[in-house]
């Protein structure tokens, strides 16, 4: 399928790996030129390499903490003028209830609501003036059905898709629809490093940890950055202009709801 978004371009954060960079991936397959970003510059440089060969678009990276003032400065110089937003950064860290100072949820605050408003606030004017723009935030499950040792990402994620319900709404008269991915388990970095967490919480191996998480999964296995961009890809497309202001859970079926 022509997406219809050849030649737009796209920032997309925390793109260096895993979801975000599945996302990347898919966009640079549709034509759209890329601002990418991340904080490490090596494997950010390794990335844009990859996607400059494979897909022919320009790349340009900026390495940078995406929660900060100053990183967000240094991102947007770079990417005035973008047709298309991909909101992302790390997940907070597990825990449980008790263990979280007010340090810790304002932390939790910055990466995972504060920073997608602020990066919406700075680009949604362009593309209202612009009368097209898409915005995707790469959210969780968490928001659907919480997840009891994430109870960081459970509250500051909820923040950002209420922001979101109601933004949506009052872009879309303009062209511009922002709409929420949320990941169940995806075969990233993350996902390794909840499993260790699984892994030595219960005193087994790593390939026990994860035998256990897939099969709490009806797909029976976790889902890959590639699906994860495919659906991205396809809701920034030209195609997707009436899906505005939802959540789009991709979790193999994990979470058991009937809506
Ligand atoms: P990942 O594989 O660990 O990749 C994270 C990417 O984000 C890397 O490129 C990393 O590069 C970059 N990054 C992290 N913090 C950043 C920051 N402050 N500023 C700029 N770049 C940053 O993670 P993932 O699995 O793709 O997860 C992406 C998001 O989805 C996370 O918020 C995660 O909590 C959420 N999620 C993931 C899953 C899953 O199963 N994978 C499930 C639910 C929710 P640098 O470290 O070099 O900055």
């Amino acid at each position: 399928m022509d997406l219809g978004i050849k030649g737009k371009t796209a920032l997309v954060c925390a793109a260096s790996k895993g979801l975000g960079r599945g996302c990347a991936e898919a966009l640079a397959e549709a034509g759209v030129n890329l601002v990418i970003n991340a904080r490490g510059a090596e494997a950010l440089e390794g990335t844009a390499a990859h996607i400059r060969a494979t897909y022919g678009v320009n790349v340009t990276t900026v390495a940078a903490d995406i929660t900060t003032d100053e990183g967000r400065a240094a991102v947007l110089a770079k990417a005035d003028g973008a047709d298309i937003l991909v909101t992302n950064a790390g997940g907070p860290p597990p825990g449980v209830w008790s263990d979280w100072s007010r340090d810790d949820f304002i932390k939790a605050l910055d990466g995972n609501m504060l920073a997608p408003i602020a990066l919406m606030q700075a680009l949604l004017p362009g593309m209202i003036a612009r009368n097209w723009g898409r915005v995707v935030n790469i959210t969780s499950g968490s928001v659907k059905a919480p997840i009891p040792q994430l109870g960081l990402s459970n509250a500051a994620r909820t923040g950002l898709t209420g922001f979101v319900a109601g933004t949506a709404r009052q872009v879309a008269p303009h062209g511009v629809t922002i709409n929420n991915l949320l990941p169940g388990i995806h075969d990233t970095d993350r996902a390794t490093s909840l499993d260790t967490g699984v892994a030595e919480a219960q005193g087994i191996d790593m390939d026990a940890a994860r035998k256990q998480r897939e099969a709490t999964i009806p797909a029976r296995r976790y889902g890959t950055p590639a699906e994860f961009g495919a659906a991205c890809a396809f809701l920034c497309s030209d195609k997707a202009g009436f899906i505005v202001g939802q959540n789009l859970l991709l979790d193999g079926g994990a979470i058991n709801a009937t809506i």
